[in-house]
């Protein structure tokens, strides 16, 4: 029998190609699945029928990035009810069901986080069903994104480990055999979520480039790790306003990343206070830049896209530039991401045609 990899048609889009277009990976979640518009929805249906629903909301997800010419199609995460407890509730050592209310990213805003009661392990594959569906699902470049060792942390609370540094390893030792599976069931870029580099700068430097390095060790699919500045939710884009003129962290962050071992960086771009020159500042790291802003229900022109694009090609060669979400769409109302995604994908198109 040949695997699920042998059976794809691999498109002409391969990963050296200028201006590849992905989302950072979240889509919104049909009324049908799940509350609309919220971060963690509560399910609307439960069972075989919770199931079906989650795995019919991912075909609209796919669908919906093939129509806007998406290259690379994540799930849009329509199996997990937030990117972070998605994983953490799988692992032994995590109680789902022991919730405490805390506050994360920096104390920005309270969640209610399920808690590390006892030494992290992963002792079945966690996104193993989901990612099955979405590769028979689909032709397309195919990427999972799964929350980072310092994210997880930031998103729990730790009854067992005592150091958020030594948790961070656990849940590392945990994505990377979680990864291993994925990558056999034919992911093709696997890209771990780390907004709270964005926070933690003294940590970052300490242990969190070596717990994302520790995830991604021996890989053979292509990696990324995507920091922004949040979703698009009332109290990030107050903390927004708070961070003055010029956006500095990814200025701190961007020269460490170019020394970890990870493939690309993900980061916010669009409509945001970073500053350009950032963009020279990621060594080697294909830069996968945020063409579309998740902070607004306002969509861009593709004209305006293609000018993004052409800002960071002020500071880096084609072939290292690839386009996307500044962050999750899962937040927003359905047809302004879609809208969204069409914006993306025909301002790419746009910039591809430039030079013709
Ligand atoms: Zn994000």
């Amino acid at each position: 029998m040949r695997s699920a990899k042998d059976r794809r048609v691999r498109p002409s889009t391969s990963s050296g190609q200028a201006f590849e277009t992905t989302i950072a990976g979240s889509l919104p979640k049909p009324a049908w699945l799940a509350a609309p518009e919220k971060l963690w929805p509560d399910w609307q249906v439960a069972g075989v029928a919770l199931r079906e629903a989650q795995l019919d909301a991912t075909r609209v997800a796919l669908f919906e990035q093939e129509r806007a010419g998406i290259d690379v199609v994540s799930d849009g995460e329509q199996s997990r009810r937030h990117f972070v407890h998605g994983f953490a509730c799988a692992l032994e050592g995590v109680d789902a069901g022991k919730i405490g209310r805390r506050g994360i990213r920096g104390d920005r805003y309270e969640a209610d986080c399920p808690t590390i009661v006892g030494p992290v392990r992963r002792r079945r594959a966690v996104h193993a069903d989901e990612i099955t569906f979405a590769r028979a699902a689909t032709e397309r470049r195919l990427k999972i994104t799964l929350p980072g060792p310092m994210t997880l942390v930031d998103t729990l609370v730790d009854e067992h480990y005592g150091s958020r540094e030594k948790a961070a390893f656990a849940f590392a030792h945990a994505l990377r055999a979680e990864i291993e599976t994925l990558e056999a069931l034919g992911v093709d870029v696997v890209q771990i979520d780390e907004p709270a580099f964005n926070v933690y700068f003294d940590d970052v430097e300490a242990w969190g480039i070596a717990a994302l390095d520790a995830c991604v060790e021996g890989t053979r699919c292509e990696t990324a790790v995507h920091v922004c500045y949040g979703y698009g939710v009332p109290a990030n884009v107050a903390w927004k306003s708070t961070l003055g003129e010029e956006w500095n962290q990814y200025a701190f962050l961007f020269p460490l990343l170019a020394q970890s071992t990870i493939g690309g960086v993900s980061f916010e771009f669009a409509g945001s206070h970073v500053p350009e020159r950032v963009l020279g500042m990621l060594g080697e790291k294909r830069a996968i830049v945020g063409v579309v802003d998740v902070a607004t229900s306002r969509i861009e022109t593709p004209e305006e896209v293609r000018d993004t694009i052409s800002v960071a090609r002020r500071y880096l060669p084609d072939d290292r530039i690839a386009c996307s979400s500044n962050c999750g769409f899962a937040p927003m109302p359905r047809e302004v991401a879609y809208a969204k995604l069409r914006a993306l994908g025909a301002g790419a198109v746009l910039a591809r045609t430039l030079d013709d």
